[in-house]
């Protein structure tokens, strides 16, 4: 999704699930395919959904219980959403006290009908946003069964996401609308209850008919099976989707349809006609295939036949195969939060990690490769631009973001459980701008070059698999050779920043003793910059024992003695020959999220 970041400070005070997060993936998923029979009531902004699951349990556990969310029924007065969101003391401006004030007939909900297993009914109970159904036998490990369910659901009038006429007049928002199963997986079940944040599910194929009144226009996530006028002619939408964890769609009676095929993937931008943003749209395509270009290069390849583009919603979304955004932008706008929800398909929707407990591995990620691609369209570059250096260079928001946070007290760890974080602000801040910044100053340890090969072998390698963090380490160690763990134990388990000093300049005839300081409590590899006043310069790169070994040393860099993380300080001496040094600076590409840059540097 988008970033919402307020500027609120609260004492934090953490809720760490640390026992979950090095955890990585055991070789087994559990697989549902979907087919779905779906009749819109447009007037009532009710359906009526009918459905069979074939579920097959790849686990080594025998299940007695399925958990399955409903997340539409976090729309009504009393829902854990509507409390934590009036009682967090920064709210998310776009649901604040919505949704207690909503009058019944603006509700959403989801009311089970019969549930059953191979034929033999299930027992149902409800618990707000979680259906929980009693199995009438174990389903054994090992087995595929047939799970069907009839329900009634009413779409609640736009808030977050999902429901009927949003701020821009868009009929129907449809995200997060169905009864879906819950992901069961190493760490358990995750029947989280919906608070409007993150999500985690189970892949599988989706065969969906949306039965709609003659005249619609619907963007989905798959293939149709018509074409898009037949679909518009007789209202029904069949949509085949191989290989998803979710299914989303909007419909509107105005909506435009634009297609163009990049690489082989159908692209469709959908949006209502509008004077004022049509241009917008109209230049959208343009930066959009370039972005797909530049991911499928940067990352892998896309391996979908098709991506949506569609207005809807309240900001950005991403969904596989559709994103939902708000239309009604200038250009920067549109191109900017197009590119995030299209990057998140690279990590949201192919390689699945459990967002709500490792979000900054696809909220960060993804804000990574989207700073990384903004820079690459036109109009959009700063490079060649006369602009002062800037901590992170291309992700120089995060960093100031993060250092923002990390500075204020609030910082809470990575390994915060995305519902769980105290304010809006710290989730904001952790999943997106610290998420980033891992990425970026991975730079720092393992040279860029070996950084981004090892993005590309942990995205080859783990797609279609919900890997964990370690995967994640484990996929950066193998292609850098260097060991890694320190730098995932202080930054995501940890809120310890970086702080590095050049603490004294003494020399000699032929040599100056340089003297370095680590201040902050997390250690890391050190890059230095030695200038002489006759222009002449020596650079050397420092290496952390537990690091064993050294990233690729760059043009006439020096490889130094490694700095032991235990020793506060550390002397390197430098050959100056009887020059006088003019100054000496330390992380001189500025990668590393340093919290005082200005103890950095020592000038004559
Ligand atoms: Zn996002």
């Amino acid at each position: 999704m988008q970033r919402v970041l307020k500027v609120l400070f609260t004492t934090a005070v953490t809720l760490v699930f640390g026992f979950s997060a090095w955890c990585q993936y055991p070789g087994w998923q559990q697989k549902a395919d979907y087919t779905m029979d779906i009749n819109v009531d447009v007037e009532k902004h009710q359906y009526t959904g009918s459905m069979s699951i074939m579920y097959t349990n790849n686990s080594p556990d025998d299940l007695d219980k399925i958990f399955m969310h409903t997340f539409f029924n976090a729309f009504q007065p009393g829902s854990m959403m509507d409390v934590r969101s009036r009682n967090i003391e920064d709210p998310d401006r776009r649901v604040g006290s919505r949704i207690v004030e909503l009058p019944a007939d603006e509700w959403g909900w989801i009311k089970p009908g019969a549930m059953s297993m191979n034929g033999m009914p299930c027992q149902i109970e409800e618990d707000g946003t979680i259906l929980i159904a009693t199995l009438p036998a174990p389903l054994r490990s090992g087995v595929t069964c047939k799970l069907s369910l009839n329900w009634t659901a009413q779409v609640p009038r736009q808030i977050r996401r999902s429901g009927w006429m949003n701020k821009e007049g868009v009929e129907f928002s449809m995200t997060q609308w169905f009864p879906k199963i819950c992901e069961y997986d190493h760490h358990g079940w995750h029947s989280n209850p919906y608070i409007g944040r993150e999500f985690h599910g189970v892949w599988g194929d989706f065969d969906v008919t949306i039965n709609l009144p003659v005249g619609y226009e619907v963007g989905g996530t798959g293939m149709l099976k018509s074409s898009r006028q037949e679909a518009k002619k007789t209202g029904k939408w069949h949509f085949i989707a191989e290989n998803v964890i979710d299914f989303a769609w909007a419909a509107d009676q105005d909506f435009k349809v634009h297609t163009e095929m990049v690489d082989g993937i159908e692209m469709n931008f959908i949006y209502q006609p509008n004077k004022e943003y049509n241009k917008s749209w109209k230049e959208l395509p343009r930066f959009a295939s370039s972005a797909m270009r530049f991911f499928n290069e940067f990352v892998g390849q896309y391996p979908y036949p098709q991506y949506t583009v569609i207005q809807g919603g309240d900001g950005g979304m991403e969904y596989p195969m559709i994103t939902l955004v708000t239309a009604n932008r200038k250009l920067p706008s549109l191109v900017g939060v197009t590119v995030h929800e299209m990057a998140h398909s690279w990590f949201q929707a192919l390689v699945a990690t459990n967002e709500s407990l490792y979000e900054w591995m696809d909220e960060g990620f993804t804000s990574w490769i989207e700073s990384e691609c903004m820079e690459i369209l036109p109009s959009f570059s700063t490079e060649g631009e006369n602009v002062e250096p800037m901590q992170g260079g291309k992700h120089s928001w995060a960093y100031k973001s993060y250092l923002g946070q990390a500075k204020s007290g609030n910082e809470e760890p990575l390994i915060t459980h995305a519902d769980h974080y105290t304010t809006n602000r710290a989730y904001g801040v952790a999943a997106y701008s610290k998420g980033e910044v891992l990425m970026n100053q991975l730079g720092a340890i393992l040279g860029d070059s070996l950084r981004n090969e090892g993005m590309r072998k942990y995205f080859s390698d783990w797609s279609f698999k919900h890997p964990g963090p370690n995967d994640f380490k484990r996929s950066m160690e193998r292609t850098s050779d260097l060991e890694l763990d320190w730098y995932f134990q202080y930054f995501m388990n940890t809120t310890h920043t970086i702080d590095y000093a050049v603490k004294e300049v003494k020399s000699e005839v032929m040599t100056t003793t340089i003297t370095l300081e680590r201040i902050g409590a997390m250690p890391m590899p050190q890059d230095l910059l030695v200038e002489f006043e006759d222009g002449d310069y020596i650079q050397y790169h420092i290496p952390l024992v537990i690091m064993r070994g050294n990233r690729p040393l760059e043009g006439n860099e020096k490889l130094a003695e490694d700095w032991p993380w235990t020793n506060p300080t550390y002397d390197i001496t430098v050959p100056s020959m009887g020059k006088k040094i003019a100054k000496v600076v330390l992380d001189p590409d500025l990668k590393q999220a340093d919290i005082n840059l200005e103890n950095n540097i020592y000038t004559r």
